[in-house]
């Protein structure tokens, strides 16, 4: 960190400066110019409080050099973290497409769905037993026994599981039922204290990007969960909220490169729920392989036009298994696999 010194400073505020510099455990070392005065201070910046030092008389300006996030970070960590899920590596070369429905909703379409995801050569399945939706007044996720329709569909194609969770007080359940992933939502992504019990775990976590999070914000929640010592988290980029009304959000390519340059950890993206529309779903997932995802959260549903949720956005099992075609010539171009 560096503080840059009014220039009007006395030699009694600089003194005052460099004292509470010293009692937060930092070294200052002043470096006085023709103009100006600058403190650049030596340990970990992160040992200060928050707006410590910007109060004081003699502070013009504190501009930090470290990152506020640190387990997350490129700095902690150069090489590229792959998640082991059962198996299936997540941020390696290969290249992982999630799919499946956003409700669970039944035995029988749970089984459909996780034939179709199987077929398509999908090597995780995606599905919500808890759903957050806007209104309380539609349909809420049908609960703890979608859990069991769930792995019992799942199971029988040897599928791991990705699913959200919304509430601390399901944590057991997710455990006795060995959710694979548990999926941190878009409204989630600040839930500070689901945030420390999930970081408690032995799963990973996909933490969705919130509604209108900036990359910083949503770093310091991956920050939340490794924190607290569960450092398998996989970043989902899902669509951003602006000021354009044309599809249900917009889905920031850019997030991509910029979070893998940030941090060690996957990034994934979930084009359905950025575009909201299943005519947009294959674009969108072609232009975030080709940006450098580590993979896709995508929904798709035995019969669209039923689904329970989101069927605006839903993939058929046919349209998966195109897309799933058009992106392995996506992966091969940039040296990757599907
Ligand atoms: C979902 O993936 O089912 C979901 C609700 O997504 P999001 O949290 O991104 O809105
Ligand atoms: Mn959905």
């Amino acid at each position: 960190m560096i503080v840059i010194v009014k220039p009007q400073a006395t030699a009694e505020q600089m003194e005052h400066l460099l004292e509470r510099i010293r009692q937060f455990g930092l070294q200052p070392m002043v470096s006085t110019g023709s103009e100006r005065t600058v403190v650049g201070l030596l340990g970990d910046e992160r040992l200060l409080p928050e707006g410590a030092l910007e109060s004081l008389p003699a502070v013009e300006q504190v501009m930090p050099i470290l990152k506020p996030y640190k387990l997350v970070s490129r700095e902690f960590k150069s090489t590229d973290t792959v998640i082991d899920v059962r198996g299936i590596p997540i941020g390696g070369k290969q290249i992982q497409v999630i799919a499946g429905p956003c409700s669970v909703e039944t035995p029988e379409q749970m089984r459909s769905s996780a034939e179709a995801v199987k077929a398509a050569g999908c090597r995780l399945m995606r599905g919500g037993a808890f759903k957050p939706r806007t209104s309380p007044y539609t349909f809420q996720g049908v609960g703890d026994e979608g859990l069991d329709y769930f792995r019992t569909a799942a199971d029988a194609v040897g599928l791991p599981i990705v699913t959200e969770l919304m509430d601390v007080r399901k944590i057991d359940l997710f455990l006795e039922k060995g959710v694979d992933i548990i999926q941190i939502g878009t409204r989630n992504m600040q839930n500070f204290d689901l945030l420390k019990e999930v970081g408690r775990l032995d799963v990973p976590i996909i933490l969705k990007r919130g509604l209108s999070a900036t990359i910083k914000e949503w770093l310091m929640a991956a920050e939340y969960v490794a924190a607290h010592g569960n450092h398998r988290i996989i970043f989902a980029e899902r669509g951003i909220r602006t000021f354009e009304t044309a599809y249900r959000n917009v889905l920031d390519v850019t997030a991509i490169p910029v979070l893998k340059r940030e941090t060690h950890l996957p990034v994934i993206v979930d084009p359905s729920h950025a575009g909201g529309k299943a005519w947009l779903v294959p674009q969108l997932s072609k232009a975030a392989i080709a940006a450098g995802a580590d993979g896709l959260l995508v929904e798709s549903h035995p019969c669209p036009e039923e689904a329970w949720c989101d069927a605006d956005q839903a993939l058929s099992p046919q349209q998966l298994m195109t897309l799933m075609g058009d992106l392995r010539k996506i992966a091969e171009a940039i040296g990757r696999e599907l």
